[in-house]
């Protein structure tokens, strides 16, 4: 069973779907490979559609590599990585699931391969063999967004409903089905998400997580700002701009006579995250990596620029936010390689337009207009990385995302809470929207921007 709050993982930078998705598979194959890994003679992992056609700029082979070692995402610091990449590429070996050394060679045992598995855009296959050659196991994965994983066969299930989450109380699969539980509950939606959380783990470990998913993305904000990495990592060689836009903010005295200077500060929180994601950094998938910047700066608008936010209100704010991610996730996508870019982005917004909505008062009405705005004027954009890399245009997309973020909370604060669009049917229609999108415009590299800027 997921818990609504695995929306949230603590990983690394840049890509949740292409480097923490790996990691989490490789993770799960040693897992598979249990005892028998003292066997194994050699591993292969290929890599299919957008993994292999944007796998490189989104470091997916490294994470494979990773994975395979056995370290989780949340473990994974800049020392432990750089010692696995040594062993790999300077000595032609690799510690598999961290217990068991092997012989590894880079170039004969990753593949990427452009054709599409038949489940998902982001397909990939583990085989470990023995000192014969003879296979020991095989499985594949897909990497569905925002470090889920699954197996072919849990991916096949008819019903995506576990039997767990259907004996849960307070389970919702709809944003009606949550209104409707709020309302016979008299709850908002972040008790509603609490009562169903605390089904299956204490009410402590909820709010600990919240915290502890609050103060990763605010480490990951001071990371981002304090940077003396000048240049992003990366063909296109991109300037990290967020230390720079703080050092003038600090110094500018003359803010105030700009009515739009608050944009200045959403734009360095947002890029701070983003830049931080794209530098391989510690990150908070939220709900993805690509998009990981769009809460934390509205978190950070919110408590530096509008009102004090204590343990209580931060705590709802996270909760909101991941109840509205979870019905994405549940009748739509989180995934750019299957929806386009309004997966990522305009999902984050979404989630940062709620939840922002409800810890400002708003009424549950209110909070699923804000989420619903928010999401309305994100259809159809799509996902076209320069240079198969998360940076143009994703991480301005996180600042823009979180702009529209705080403008549909806004508006429903000033509205009467009635509306001609549900969030119910704008979910819908960005996965109809999603899976209409030609493929180029999927995080494949192959259409739009990545196509026509060359780097
Ligand atoms: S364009 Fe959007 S969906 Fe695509 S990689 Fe960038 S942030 Fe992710």
């Amino acid at each position: 069973m997921d818990s609504i709050l695995s929306i949230f993982k603590i990983g690394v930078g840049p890509s949740s779907s292409h480097t923490i998705g790996p990691i989490v598979a490789m993770n799960r194959f040693c897992e598979l490979l249990g005892d028998r890994v003292e066997l194994v003679s050699r591993v292969q992992v290929v890599l299919h559609g957008s993994l292999s056609l944007t796998g490189k700029g989104h470091l997916t082979d490294i994470g494979c590599i990773i994975g395979l070692c056995g370290l989780a995402p949340k473990d994974v610091t800049p020392e432990k990585k750089r010692a696995i990449i040594d062993a790999v590429f300077g000595k032609n070996t690799l510690n598999l699931a961290g217990r068991h050394e092997i012989n590894f060679i880079y170039d004969r045992d990753i593949f990427f391969d452009d054709s599409m598995l038949p489940l998902h855009e982001n397909g990939l296959i583990a085989r470990a063999y023995d000192e014969n050659n003879e296979l020991i196991v095989e499985q594949t994965y897909y990497s569905t967004g925002g470090g889920f994983v699954s197996t072919a066969q849990e991916l096949s299930s008819p019903d995506g409903q576990s039997l767990d989450e259907a004996n849960l109380k307070f389970d919702f699969d709809s944003a009606s089905k949550l209104a409707e539980l709020c309302s016979v509950h008299n709850c908002s939606i972040a008790e509603i998400v609490m009562l169903r959380e605390s089904e299956s783990m204490s009410k402590k470990a909820v709010k600990d997580y919240c915290l502890e998913v609050y103060e990763a993305m605010m480490e990951c904000y001071n990371n981002g700002i304090t940077s003396s990495e000048r240049i992003l990592p990366g063909s296109i060689r991109l300037n990290r701009l967020a230390p720079a836009i703080k050092k003038r903010l600090d110094t500018n005295e003359k803010e105030d006579m700009d009515p739009l200077a608050m944009i200045d500060y959403v734009s360095m929180y947002a890029r701070a995250v983003s830049e931080e994601n794209a530098s391989g950094g510690k990150v908070v998938t939220a709900p993805t990596n690509g998009a990981c910047g769009v809460i934390p700066a509205v978190l950070l608008y919110i408590q530096n620029h509008r009102f004090y936010m204590d343990e209580a209100k931060i705590i709802d704010f996270i909760l909101t936010a991941a109840a509205i991610g979870y019905l994405y996730k549940k009748n739509a996508s989180i995934s750019g390689a299957e929806a386009g870019c309004q997966a990522e982005i305009g999902v984050a917004s979404s989630m940062a337009a709620a939840a922002m909505a409800m810890v400002s008062g708003a009424s549950t009405q209110q909070v699923f207009n804000a989420a619903e705005i928010a999401m309305e004027h994100h259809l159809g954009l799509t996902c076209d990385p320069v240079g198969g890399l998360v940076q143009i245009p994703c991480i301005e997309r996180n600042v823009l995302g979180a702009i529209k973020a705080i403008s549909a909370a806004k508006m429903v604060l000033d509205g009467d809470a009635t509306a001609r669009v549900s969030l119910d049917e704008v979910i819908i229609t960005m996965y109809k929207t999603g899976k209409d999108m030609n493929s180029k415009y999927k995080e494949t590299s192959l259409g739009g921007l990545a196509k026509m800027v060359s780097c």
